[in-house]
């Protein structure tokens, strides 16, 4: 196979460069973090660390680890490295426990790294400035659509920046303009591929070689309907705010595991419950230091994301780390259209309308043809009318989650009340008889 890069020799840097890196960088990490926040100063203290002690990559143990809280905690902008004045952008997730957005803050130096990584990726998977590239995410908020818009730009393909939805009017697009690549979240492959067949659109229409594709989790079946309906090669990539956004890791034209960008983040596996760092190859969870970023260097953080790590061996020739596709979260967390949701704020929802509901629901994560889909059971107080209620859950969840999420409202006393711990959610996207099978598994049937 004939490999792609954005810059071969930088991504195949010598293991002991790599290595020389972590430390290095990985000082320099700490530093800023020592120097600029004092409650990581104080837990650096406490652990009897200083920046200093980071001689080599053993030492990276000693030194306690970042996680999600420090982020809710110092919300929103007290893990700021810089002065604001060197602030050139913000990008946030839509909330998460507690509704507080994850910020992400760059330099302009790191908006740069993170615009580069992006397109890194998309060379990665075989793009060159010869290609269309159609962005099907947003623009906006999230940090997928401006990213892979950047990326584009750097690797000099000509960026088509479409946004989401209008599934016939995008492969309308695809055709007049020749469409080779494409940027979505998985579901939305899908539902292109099932706007074609009902439109009688074949692949042979199109011009597609590539789609880029994140941001939720996906099986390797949805790869091969996705590849096999559109006529082209589909790539996961992996990111999150608190790192840059995409641009962390990206599968090569191999399509075996995701290149770690070992010269930008330095990565380890740890024990989920305990924290204890795992030898390489075990599964457990992902912990990034950033070894360049300014504005909010992460160190030794807790992604919450559950993989494994294995130093490259890829024919691509690419040095570095490798991680598995990302096999679930460690904590309650779903993603659903790119957006992260934890059950506590679709609760904490319900909650503010205890005029209408009762405190008895079911948060369900299903499939609705393509889509991965969450939809909200509730319980009626009696008298209340259902209609209005149900329409008033839907507009409040839609403003605090930024997604439309569907409610079925069920008559008082009717919701299947449990014994002990009360399952308050359920992700059934595996499940054969789907939705319809919500209420057998409540009972314990299966
Ligand atoms: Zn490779």
């Amino acid at each position: 196979m004939q490999y792609n890069y954005l810059d071969e020799k930088l991504e195949k840097n010598p293991w002991d460069k790599l290595e020389e890196n972590f430390v290095k960088k990985g000082r320099w990490t700490l530093k800023r973090l020592n120097d600029n926040i004092p409650f990581l100063r104080d837990r650096y203290k406490e652990a009897g660390i200083s920046p200093e002690d980071l001689k080599t990559l053993e030492d990276f143990k000693k030194i306690p680890y970042m996680n999600k809280k420090d982020f809710l905690d110092s919300f929103p902008n007290k893990l700021l490295c810089v002065p604001m004045r060197d602030v050139v952008r913000m990008h946030a997730t839509s909330g998460t426990s507690g509704h507080k957005p994850t910020c992400g803050f760059y330099t302009q130096n790191d908006l740069d790294g993170w615009s580069y990584l992006c397109g890194r990726n998309l060379a990665a998977i075989g793009m060159t400035n010869e290609d269309v590239f159609q962005n099907t995410t947003s623009a906006g908020l999230f940090t997928g659509g401006f990213g892979y818009a950047q990326g584009c730009t750097v690797l000099g393909a000509m960026l088509i920046p479409f946004g989401p939805g209008m599934t016939s009017r995008q492969l309308e697009f695809f055709k007049v303009f020749k469409v080779t690549a494409f940027h979505a979240i998985p579901s939305f492959g899908l539902r292109l591929a099932q706007v074609m067949e009902e439109e009688g659109i074949k692949k042979e229409d199109l011009f597609l070689k590539f789609a880029i594709l994140g941001a939720e989790g996906w099986a390797e079946s949805t790869r091969k309907t996705i590849q096999d309906r559109l006529g082209l090669k589909a790539f996961d990539n992996y990111g999150l705010t608190e790192a840059c956004g995409p641009g962390v890791s990206c599968e090569c034209q191999e399509q075996n595991g995701l290149h770690l960008w070992s010269d930008f983040f330095y990565p380890e596996i740890c024990d989920p419950e305990t924290g204890e760092v795992l030898p390489e190859g075990a599964t457990g969870e992902l912990v990034l230091t950033s070894l360049w970023k300014e504005a909010i260097p992460i160190f030794r953080y807790r992604t919450g994301d559950i993989t494994a790590l294995r130093k490259s061996d890829c024919p691509c020739g690419r040095t570095g780390y490798i991680m598995d596709r990302v096999q679930g979260r460690r904590d309650d967390m779903h993603v659903i259209k790119g957006v992260n949701i934890y059950p506590s704020m679709i609760e904490e929802e319900i909650f503010n309308l205890s005029q209408y509901f009762t405190d008895i629901y079911l948060i369900i994560y299903h499939t609705v043809g393509v889509y991965d889909n969450v939809t909200v059971n509730v319980e009626v107080k009696p008298g209340i009318d259902k209609e209005k209620a149900k329409e008033q859950l839907q507009k409040n969840l839609k403003e605090a989650i930024m997604l439309g999420i569907n409610v079925t409202v069920f008559d008082p006393g009717t919701l299947p009340r449990q014994e002990g711990k009360a399952v308050r959610y359920k992700d059934i996207r595996d499940r054969p008889d789907g939705y319809k099978g919500w209420l057998k598994m409540l009972k314990g049937e299966n």
